[in-house]
């Protein structure tokens, strides 16, 4: 029969199927996924397709970030021309023009409304350099405000910040700091979750605001001035959707405040529309000062970051004499001409279809359908809040996690992209998303819950 094709694109001397050897696959069980491979060709729309051809409902929007669909010509386009005209140029003592216009764009949708507007822009390559970035800013602006023996970074367990040194060591998964060295002197706060008094809520559980008086224990236990920074996920995407209990991140705010300890709001996955608003510092109304994001701001085209940062951090740097660089730190690829281009691209096409908001139009249908699923077998809980939702399942005794993987790659075979982490299962679909496609999301993911039980 007809060899698959693999690739799209003409005039590369790609093979068309190619040895699996080679590429050490990240996060990945490797040799399990080797033995049967899943191949991703296409995509276009809410649609993948894989290379024998079937078509794969994106219940994920790739890994969250494809926000507004697959395959958008605009933003091809867009880096296309960008290509052309300028590859690469470096940020060092150097500039160019897109990068200024990208930052200058995203500082006008900054959160933090007029008087606290988040409209410092530092660019990076990806979520982690983002947190990373966040973490160094957070411990350089209290040195320069005359608070040197701040440095100590303060997460939360069950976050996830990525994979950089300063991100496990504030992340909170077992799994991903266990063989490592930790960065000195982090802590980290309670979880959130709390199933014996929030379960199968839609939106945010009425109980836990007081987990947030945990700071208070670590200010207690480690003295407020060895802190620099406390950073959370307003809403915890990758460790199963833990949603905010309600003050709970007010509360958090205040608690800070107080201490003059920096608040830092990782919106990696919650940025650029997820919950129905731009960012989740309008979705709650808390401000905090530091933003990191990726992700969504480039719809996934092409890798970036970047921190926004309140303006009274970046401008406590700024000074020294004038030839001095005033933070040493950067990537080589911050401000990507590319990059750039992915990211303007990126905001034209949210603000002309409204997708910022369309979250928040489709929660109630979102969750109506999704909380449908209540009762299945073996579904422990169900969590929703703008267009993501976590589906927790009972735990096999002798094989954690197994039950939600047999769950995912059934699904996949029926042509449906759904996430897991341990027997959570996580749905983010892109936010192009139609009634119609939910129904389907919903049915056969059902179905195969049904099936695996
Ligand atoms: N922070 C959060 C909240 C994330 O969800 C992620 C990735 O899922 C990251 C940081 C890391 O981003 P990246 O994989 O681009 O380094």
């Amino acid at each position: 029969g007809n060899a698959p094709t693999i690739y799209q694109l003409e005039n590369l001397t790609m093979r068309n199927t190619p040895s699996l050897e080679n590429y050490w696959m990240p996060f990945t069980a490797n040799r399990q996924f080797k033995a049967v491979p899943r191949l991703l060709a296409s995509a276009e729309g809410m649609y993948y397709t894989d290379v024998d051809g079937n078509k794969i409902l994106d219940g994920t929007s790739g890994l969250w970030c494809v926000n507004a669909g697959h395959g958008r010509k605009r933003i091809a386009d867009a880096v296309a021309r960008q290509l052309t005209t300028m590859d690469y140029a470096p940020s060092f003592q150097m500039g160019h023009p897109i990068a200024f216009d990208f930052a200058e764009k995203l500082g006008e949708r900054a959160p933090g409304g007029p008087d606290a507007k988040l409209d410092r822009i530092f660019f990076t390559g990806s979520g982690s350099e983002s947190v990373d970035t966040a973490l160094k800013i957070a411990i350089a602006y209290q040195r320069a405000i005359g608070q040197g023996t701040r440095t100590r970074v303060i997460g939360r367990e069950r976050g996830y910040h990525g994979v950089g040194f300063g991100g496990i060591s504030v992340g909170g998964l077992v799994n991903n700091r266990r063989v490592f060295p930790m960065l000195p002197g982090t802590d980290h706060l309670r979880h959130t979750h709390n199933p014996e008094r929030n379960s199968f809520v839609k939106g945010l559980p009425a109980h836990g605001a007081e987990l947030a008086d945990d700071l208070e224990r670590l200010v207690a236990l480690h003295g407020a001035e060895t802190i620099a920074a406390v950073i959370v996920e307003p809403v915890a995407g990758s460790t199963g959707v833990l949603l905010p209990p309600q003050g709970y991140l007010e509360r958090l705010r205040a608690i800070a405040d107080r201490h003059g300890i920096l608040l830092i709001f990782d919106e990696v996955i919650t940025g650029f529309g997820r919950l129905g608003a731009p960012f989740a510092v309008d979705y709650f109304g808390v401000v905090p000062d530091l933003v990191t994001t990726a992700k969504g701001l480039t719809n996934g085209a092409i890798p970036m970051g970047a921190v926004f940062s309140s303006r009274h951090i970046h401008d406590a740097l700024m000074h020294g004499p004038e030839n001095q660089i005033e933070l040493f730190h950067g990537y080589t690829y911050s401000g990507h001409p590319a990059a750039c281009a992915a990211g303007l691209a990126t905001l034209e096409i949210y603000e002309e279809e409204g997708l910022l908001s369309r979250g928040a139009e489709l929660a109630p249908y979102w969750q109506d359908a999704i909380h449908s699923l209540n009762g299945l077998p073996n579904i422990i809980d169900i969590r929703t809040i703008g267009l993501v939702a976590g589906i927790e399942l009972s735990s096999r005794k002798d094989a954690p996690g197994a039950r939600a993987y047999e769950i995912f790659t059934d699904c996949f075979k029926k042509g449906l992209l759904i996430r897991v982490t341990g027997d959570i299962i996580a749905l983010s679909p892109p936010l192009i998303v139609e009634r119609g496609e939910i129904d389907t999301i919903v049915s056969v993911l059902g179905e195969s819950i049904r099936r695996i039980s």
